[in-house]
């Protein structure tokens, strides 16, 4: 039987890295929670991200939440967002008991619509915009960042799938008010566990976070913000970032190979490929459109190919949340929601693997043309 290809590899992304020599490091310190990894590791990730301050969370979810509370939203106030992101941000809008207005992806990029955005803040008055980096490809950021600041509504980065994208020099996370980052291990900068941070440039935004990060704290015991609580990295987690940063790049550079390969394999087929090529786009997900996904998902499955969909379901017709009033018409959102396929892709995938995902894509065309 020929070896599975996996949708993913831990092993294969932590290759290379001394993890024992990680750990070893904070277990002769001792010394577990908000400690020397964790000042490393913010000043080094908030200098590679080009801004003046990263502070580091428990875990994305949290980042999102966190940053939300910290440019003032709250109870009742609307939140323009994607509702093709997993229910991420959503989860962060409905934690800080304010609202999400779905606005619609561009059908090129499914990253947000400048033009829908427009739409949008012309009828809302909203006290946040998320602009999630989908699949490690930075968002039309400049238009949306451009609108946020006409209407003065801050502006979210959320780039748990982007660390490390950039155009014209400048790094996801450094474009709005504050950027929303996820150390879980499959994230192109992955942890052993959960993580997250944000970064930003104003020094008054970054206290808050770190406030709200441990009770509301102003300093030890006395609690001076609101709606504080704890969500901290550890030590054993920051260290093992630190390790893994200086390989960010290279990690990178790898999950961009690997897209290269499916970019040529797979033009001409009929499939809509993603925008992959430039450094705007580190593909977290390697992810093609066609609307013969569950049958081509169905046949690389039974070759032993793993894929996956992200993401089946739009925010708006999530259960959790169902509202009472009709859903927003996103029809963008709706068809890449049917369409949308991940196929295998990871820094140091064996490029064996990737041609024999490309040939079991290709023979499924054949055997349907
Ligand atoms: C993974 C992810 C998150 C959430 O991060 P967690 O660390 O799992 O809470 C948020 N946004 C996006 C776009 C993600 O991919």
């Amino acid at each position: 039987m020929t070896e599975r290809v996996a949708f993913f590899s831990a092993q294969a992304v932590n290759q290379g890295v001394d993890l024992q020599a990680s750990l070893t490091r904070v277990l002769a310190r001792h010394w577990y929670v908000l400690g020397d990894e964790v000042k490393a590791f913010e000043r080094d990730f908030a200098a590679y991200c080009g801004v003046d301050h990263c502070v580091s969370l428990a875990n994305g979810t949290d980042a999102l939440e966190l940053a939300l509370r910290a440019v003032g939203v709250g109870p009742g106030d609307e939140v323009l967002l994607v509702a093709n992101a997993a229910f991420y941000g959503s989860t962060g809008v409905h934690l800080v008991g304010a609202r999400p207005v779905y606005v619609d992806v561009d059908s090129r990029s499914l990253t947000m619509d400048p033009q829908a955005l427009a739409s949008a803040l012309a009828t809302h008055r909203p006290k946040a915009i998320i602009a999630t980096h989908l699949y490690g490809q930075l968002a039309a950021i400049e238009q949306i960042a451009a609108l946020a600041r006409d209407h003065a509504v801050p502006l979210i980065e959320d780039c748990a799938q982007a660390h490390g994208a950039q155009r014209g020099g400048q790094r996801s996370g450094s474009f709005g008010d504050i950027g929303c980052f996820s150390f879980y291990p499959t994230k192109n900068l992955g942890a052993l566990g959960d993580g997250g941070a944000v970064v930003c440039h104003d020094a008054a935004l970054a206290d808050r976070v770190r406030s709200l990060r441990q009770y509301g704290w102003g300093h030890k015991y006395h609690n001076d913000l609101p709606l504080g609580r704890n969500s901290r990295l550890d030590e054993l987690q920051a260290a093992v970032l630190n390790d893994k940063l200086p390989g960010l790049d290279a990690a990178n550079a790898s999950r961009v190979q690997i897209a290269g390969h499916y970019q040529a394999a797979l033009a001409g087929l009929p499939l809509v490929l993603p925008a992959v090529g430039d450094g705007d786009h580190v593909v977290h997900l390697y992810v093609v459109r066609t609307p013969q996904r569950d049958a081509l998902r169905d046949f690389l499955g039974a070759r032993g190919i793993g894929c996956d969909i992200h993401y089946p379901v739009p925010d708006h017709l999530q259960r959790a949340y169902a509202h009472s009033e009709p859903p927003p018409h996103l029809p963008e959102t709706e068809q890449a929601c049917a369409q949308v396929l991940s196929l295998p892709c990871y820094a140091g995938m064996p490029l064996a693997h990737a041609q024999r995902v490309t040939d079991a894509v290709q023979a499924f065309f054949g055997s349907t043309a």
